[in-house]
């Protein structure tokens, strides 16, 4: 009998993890990850941040352009992205587009959106390193709109005209995928324009995976009702003959939810403890595997058992370990002992690398931020490993 997955892969080998990065690399990281540590400097500099690009101050771009906007982005253009896409492939691993505009509202904004889009759909197409472009549907129209669509409010004639153009936008993306045979993430967002999302991402499914998984939908496990939604989905998938995308992830606007749910003074979405959120996260996990011949999936995730337990499920099932339906996602710049050390075994490994203007990665720079920062004082995970590498290469 052969070894089980678990005895394989070793999430704490850093030598794996950080084999394409260089001493000088690899100090420029350890040096950024100590600075976002520091949780009184990252809200500080978070605000300052937002206000100077308020202001279009240049110098602060020029200081977010050579420190952390290189950790966690491929370049401000599409094609400056080519080299992140090399040297990722270089390491099996696959890159996922994600061009970083949010909340956008101006019609030449959002066609402008549209079209990088396009652009990217067409560039996953001529490169076998790119098998999907990611997008957010908060930046192909008014966030206003979502929101009211999500409240079952009645929409004015304008609106109206508004939603048309929004599912032609979306319509366009997601027919330049299918033809061009590229999958489509569709991401998740707040929950007050959450169900506006899903309504459109339920109707491309249905238009563009009758064949082959090309559009796929986020589940936010630290929602409670997500998991009964991700099976809900998938009955009505099997129902109406198209193959489900779901791509999970555990959510990203935890504060942001539970400070709006307390002002409106309603329950909020979110579950009480981060114990529940894994569970229902594993159980999405292992109703996907199970379901992995209609349900095309992605583990879209840094922690480290939610990884392990799918490519445990995948390896215990004897599934062919690269099936395409059986995907695992980081974010660049991120958890790479997680990325490289499953590209080492042999399974569907990506990361999502943004790119754009500097301006328009801002907030998710921030929240990259805010996610590796420490209130307890320790050191963050990203750091721990960066500092275990620099140990064990004498640095
Ligand atoms: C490839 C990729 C794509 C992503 N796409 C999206 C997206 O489309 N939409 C989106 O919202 N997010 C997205 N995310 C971010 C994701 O939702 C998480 O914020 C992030 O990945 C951290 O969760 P984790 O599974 O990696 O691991 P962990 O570090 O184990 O979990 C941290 C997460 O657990 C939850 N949590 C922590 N404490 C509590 C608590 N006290 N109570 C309840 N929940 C708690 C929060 O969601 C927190 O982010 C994406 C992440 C990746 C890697």
């Amino acid at each position: 009998m052969s070894e089980p997955i678990a005895s394989k892969i070793d999430f704490s080998n850093t030598e794996i993890a950080f084999s394409n990065k260089s001493d000088k690399e690899l100090k420029r990281m350890a040096l950024l990850f100590r600075t976002m540590n520091m949780s009184w400097l990252v809200k500080i500099g978070s605000s300052m941040l937002l206000l100077a690009m308020q202001l279009r101050l240049p110098f602060v771009k020029r200081i977010v352009k050579n420190t952390i906007f290189p950790q966690f982005c491929g370049g401000t253009h599409l094609m400056d992205c080519q080299d992140a896409i090399d040297k990722l492939y270089a390491h099996n691993a696959l890159t996922i587009l994600d061009y970083g505009a949010e909340a956008k509202s101006t019609e030449e904004e959002l066609n402008k959106v549209k079209t990088e889009i396009v652009r990217a759909i067409e560039m996953a197409a001529s490169n076998n390193s790119v098998p999907v472009v990611s997008v957010k549907i908060s930046a192909l129209t008014d966030n206003a709109l979502l929101e009211k669509i999500s409240a079952k409010e009645e929409l004015s004639k304008e609106e109206l005209e508004e939603q048309v153009k929004l599912i032609d936008r979306l319509d366009d993306i997601c027919n330049m995928a299918y033809s061009l045979g590229v999958g489509v993430f569709i991401d998740a967002e707040e929950s007050w324009v959450q169900i506006a999302i899903d309504d459109l991402v339920v109707l491309m499914m249905e238009k563009y995976n009758k064949e082959k998984c090309i559009v796929y939908n986020t589940y936010q496990m630290y929602r409670h009702d997500k998991l009964a939604q991700l099976k809900l989905d998938h009955e009505e998938a099997l129902s109406k003959g198209y193959i489900l995308g779901a791509k999970n992830v555990r959510g990203a606007y935890m504060e942001k939810e539970r400070n709006r749910a307390d002002a409106e003074g309603r329950l909020s979405p979110i579950h009480k403890n981060k114990s529940a959120v894994d569970a229902d996260y594993n159980t999405a996990i292992r109703y996907c595997v199970e379901h992995y011949e209609t349900i095309g999936s992605c583990c879209a995730s840094h922690n480290i058992e939610s990884n392990l337990l799918q490519a445990t499920l995948i390896d215990e099932q004897g599934i062919q370990k690269d099936h395409p339906h059986l995907n695992f996602c980081q974010l660049y710049g991120m958890s790479d002992n997680i990325t490289f050390n499953i590209a080492a075994q042999g399974f569907n490994v990506a990361k999502y690398v943004p790119y754009g203007p500097i301006k328009e990665v801002i907030p998710y720079l921030i929240r990259r931020a805010q996610e590796n920062t420490s209130v307890t004082g320790e050191a963050s995970r990203e750091l721990k490993l960066i500092q275990a590498e620099k140990k064990r290469r004498k640095i």
